[in-house]
């Protein structure tokens, strides 16, 4: 982190009000591919700058009780992270999307060109997205002790030289092949979220004007765009969108 000085809150400001502006913006047909590399890359620069919005850093920090790691007090850390999952039941997946730095930088890496690994069994990834989960909650308030910090997000964002910063520079390689391995399987804030986005207000669905040609099922790296899928994993990520051949079929709504 380049600038401690900064208050971690302007990370949080900017998550929030972009929060609004990216649902708006898939909600009127406006975005576009060039507008989401621009916050890709905005937001990893944040991650380096001023290490925030990293909500599950901070998720962490709550659960250690941290308030110095936090950056601010519990009760403001609470309300931050409630509010970034309320906003999730409204609007899905878009901090994951977006605004995290640790997602962004995996988004960008996601895009290399390199030979994709097409591992997709949700329930698998999710399963073991939830041990991890309960092994986090277990190290916290068992130990005190951070799983995080194990994969380096924190030393990687600093610039430290590390083992943990080792570890997150092999889940990025990773990431270049196989989809978000972090969010997918690890990230305890994102086990959360996951359920924010599964009962989200908004979503992608299809419309009648669908031909069945399944372009978008073959697209999604993460299993999401069946008919029926509940879209729990689904980083509006828009490659779905992007290659589906009719106009209208594929739409950012409300309801079912
Ligand atoms: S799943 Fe976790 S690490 Fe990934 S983008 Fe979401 S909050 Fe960030
Ligand atoms: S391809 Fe579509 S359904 Fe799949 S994760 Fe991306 S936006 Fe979501």
């Amino acid at each position: 982190m380049v600038f401690s000085q900064i208050p971690k809150a302007i990370g949080f400001i900017y998550a929030l009000v972009m929060m609004g502006v990216i649902a708006y913006l898939w909600y009127s047909g406006r975005w576009r591919q060039k507008i989401a590399w621009l916050l890709l890359v905005i937001s990893v620069a944040l991650g380096f700058l001023i290490f925030s919005p990293v909500l599950p850093w901070q998720f962490q920090q709550l659960v250690l009780g941290d308030v110095e790691g936090l950056g601010g007090p519990l009760i403001i850390g609470v309300i931050g992270l409630a509010v970034f999952l309320l906003l999730t039941f409204v609007f899905g997946r878009f901090f994951c999307g977006y605004l995290c730095p640790v997602g962004t930088i995996q988004e960008i890496a996601s895009h290399a060109p390199v030979p994709k690994v097409s591992l997709r069994p949700k329930k698998v990834f999710m399963g073991i997205r939830a041990v991890f989960f309960v092994l986090f909650l277990a190290m916290a308030f068992l130990f005190s002790a951070s799983l995080l910090a194990l994969f380096g997000i924190q030393d990687f964002f600093y610039l430290s030289v590390t083992a943990g910063t080792f570890v997150f520079i092999i889940i990025l390689l990773l990431s270049m092949t196989l989809y978000r391995p972090f969010c997918r399987l690890i990230c305890p804030y994102g086990v959360l979220l996951s359920l924010g986005a599964w009962k989200a207000a908004f979503k992608i669905h299809r419309t009648s004007a669908c031909i069945e040609c399944k372009k978008c099922e073959k697209a999604c790296p993460t299993d999401e765009a069946k008919r029926e899928d509940g879209k729990a994993e689904c980083y509006l990520c828009g490659r779905c969108t992007d290659v589906c051949p009719v106009t209208g079929a594929l739409g950012y709504k409300r309801g079912g």
